[in-house]
């Protein structure tokens, strides 16, 4: 499978299996947890999330190239869950921005999708500045 154009920031061509997964960390999903919670180990990360997709009967799986991760097929398809749905936007993010995008929260330690072009963000949605009238807990 390969795409007509670039994927950059802030990634909404993966959306919405990027939306998903970004929901899903922010729940604390146990799966998705346990992805974030092998890194900075790439390849254990990255077995974790392979046996999601494989465990619920999804296509795709990040292999190691050269020089960086790459998906060898997509499948996220209507009705096949928000587990799917949302390691498949993980397992994109990972092949188009890298395992870097995938952080903690500096205050919370909860995990979430970093999607700014600089890769800088730091805080998770209840803990970023500036967060316009979001309360902060
Ligand atoms: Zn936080």
């Amino acid at each position: 499978m390969t795409r007509k154009h670039v994927i950059v920031p802030p990634f909404r061509d993966l959306d919405p299996a990027l939306e998903v997964a970004e929901r899903l960390l922010a729940q604390g999903n146990p799966w998705l947890a346990g992805v974030v919670s092998a890194l900075p180990d790439e390849h254990a990360a990255a077995d974790r999330l392979n046996r999601i997709l494989a465990g619920n009967g999804a296509a795709p799986r990040l292999v190691e190239s050269g020089k960086g991760w790459r998906l060898v097929h997509v499948t996220a398809w209507p009705g096949c869950g928000d587990l799917v749905a949302g390691a498949s936007g993980l397992a994109e993010l990972v092949v188009f921005g890298g395992w870097r995008r995938i952080k903690r929260c500096a205050v919370c330690a909860q995990a979430f999708c970093d999607r700014t072009a600089g890769c800088s963000r730091r805080w998770c949605a209840g803990h970023r500045p500036h967060a316009g009238s979001r309360a902060v807990l």
